[in-house]
């Protein structure tokens, strides 16, 4: 057995902040940080699969620029930062698949708001992260290209679907990560790898430059070390954007910047839905999310039963809303405008369609995988005429009750917290043939997005299961009422600050 290999730079400095703050003082180079994550990101990435592009010349390059402009005076907040995206986020100049077939090839003449923001303030892209395709999935085996490992348990799933971004800081490859949240596709994979995982208020961020999959739902978000973490980069990412129609224009709190933990909990009421806590929770999760209720409660929070009683209709409203979004939005693929083209042979057009048709059928047959279309399918058939009264309308009403719930629930309690995921990190290929199975491990985040609200997720244990002799993360959800992502992110500070599971690194072998 090798020995576990231990990076240079992953123990250098215990935040982004003082790595930026080393970075500005010229105590270190961008340059030098950037060799040292990507001599340990090439090492081990290879065996985790968390990039579809790792882009070693181009950080190098980068990292000179941000060291040029400290040299220059510029007071940089993520001076010499490695950072990295979900694929579903465009980057110009650089290759965007978004973990499809479809896409190969595919070059974005622009860069995604929030990539701009970050190279703004001094960030370093590595590259592009694995993924599902098109964000469709909860364990990342929809990836067209290669699977992505649980760096706690290479058998095991990173969760999705994005699952290269919560590998990748739990490897500890990058410090800071981008992914995409519709229905849990944050929280769900830093629950699984055991890192820190924000979905901001819907329209907290901006959504100009990620490849759309269900609009109303998707947002942008962080994968960090700890809430901190999560909070500063937050504060760059975050914030109106005229280039998107739906971004809201409400300030961003300073405090987020330099968040800190609170001194107490008094008078701070935490909401436990009871609808999370039932049958097919596992009872370690269970059991490690209720051991951090009462470490919170010993800080002087209390602890108030609440209910969401249309908890149950959310998956269901979820997969018919979803659906028909991204039956609608993937419609653009169509071999003409992005990305790869697969021309009929003349054998082909044999059977009387035009070459147009033909070349449509079998750029989308061929470029697409297997849940992608049953997606396109579910939702082409809730949206027809004659259903879409039954199903697409029905499911949006349901909708309105969902977040009713929410509004009641925040008018007894200030923050709910919940289990992730009902399940711990599964192996590869134990749910992928039943997809109602996988739809299933995300009850506990699809509320919260179908409401729009802020959730982030913290490692809260760890647990080994009976089959295994891994330990492997349990994740926490903290869902807090609209735009209160720094009331979140302070609690889960507080809760940092009193227990070391965020610190925690798997041990990888070279
Ligand atoms: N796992 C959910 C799905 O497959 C959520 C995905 C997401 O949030 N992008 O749709």
């Amino acid at each position: 057995m090798s020995t576990p290999f231990v990076g240079p730079s992953n123990s250098a400095f215990s935040s982004l902040s003082e790595l930026a703050s080393a970075v500005r003082a010229r105590r270190v180079s961008a340059v030098e940080v950037t060799r040292e994550y990507l001599a340990r990101a090439s090492v081990l990435d290879p065996s985790l699969g968390c990039f579809l592009r790792l882009l070693p010349a181009h950080a190098l390059a980068q990292a000179e620029q941000v060291d040029a402009r400290v040299a220059q005076g510029e007071n940089l907040p993520l001076a010499g930062v490695p950072v990295a995206h979900k694929d579903a986020l465009c980057t110009r100049g650089i290759e965007t698949t978004c973990a499809s077939k479809i896409l190969q090839g595919f070059v974005p003449p622009y860069d995604a708001t929030v990539v701009e923001r970050l190279t703004q303030a001094g960030a370093v892209l590595f590259g592009k992260l694995n993924m599902d395709e098109f964000a469709m999935g909860s364990s990342n085996e929809n990836s067209a290209y290669f699977p992505c490992k649980n760096p706690w348990d290479l058998d095991r799933v990173p969760g999705g679907s994005s699952g290269g971004s919560a590998a990748a800081v739990a490897a500890d490859l990058v410090p800071l990560t981008l992914g995409s949240d519709t229905g849990g596709s944050i929280r769900q994979p830093a629950s699984f790898c055991g890192v820190t995982g924000l979905k901001p208020t819907y329209g907290r961020v901006s959504r100009y430059g990620l490849v759309a999959f269900a609009s109303s739902l998707d947002q942008v978000g962080p994968f960090a070390r700890s809430a901190e973490d999560a909070a500063l980069a937050l504060s760059v990412i975050g914030g109106h954007d005229p280039h998107d129609a739906t971004s809201l224009t409400a300030g961003l709190p300073e405090e987020l910047a330099r968040l800190q933990p609170l001194s107490s909990l008094a008078g701070l009421r935490i909401g436990l839905p009871r609808e999370y806590f039932q049958a097919g929770l596992d009872p370690q999760i269970e059991a490690a999310v209720h051991a951090a209720a009462k470490a919170l409660v010993a800080e002087g929070a209390t602890l108030v039963d609440v209910t969401l009683p249309h908890t149950q209709h959310a998956v269901a409203v979820y997969y018919i809303l979803a659906t028909a979004e991204a039956s609608s939005n993937l419609a653009r693929f169509d071999g003409v405008r992005y990305g790869r083209r697969r021309q009929p042979t003349l054998a082909e057009l044999s059977g009387g369609q035009s070459a147009l048709f033909e070349m449509y059928c079998r750029t989308r047959s061929e470029g697409f995988g297997a849940e992608v279309k049953r997606r396109i399918l579910l939702g082409t058939y809730v949206l027809r005429s004659g259903y879409y009264d039954a199903y697409y309308r029905r499911a949006g009403q349901v909708r309105a009750l969902l977040r009713d719930d929410f509004a009641r629930a925040f008018s007894v309690c200030d923050v709910l917290l919940t289990p992730t995921s009902p399940a711990l990190p599964f192996r590869f290929g134990e749910r992928s043939t039943d997809p109602l199975a996988m739809y299933l491990s995300d009850v506990y985040t699809l509320s919260c997005s179908l409401a729009g609200l802020p959730g982030v997720s913290i490692p809260c244990g760890f647990a080994t299961p009976a089959d295994s002799q891994r330990p492997l993360p349990i994740g926490l959800q903290l869902i807090g009422p609209a735009l209160r992502e720094a009331q979140i992110l302070a609690l889960a500070a507080t809760y940092q600050r009193l227990t070391d599971w965020h610190v925690r690194r798997p041990a990888l072998a070279v």
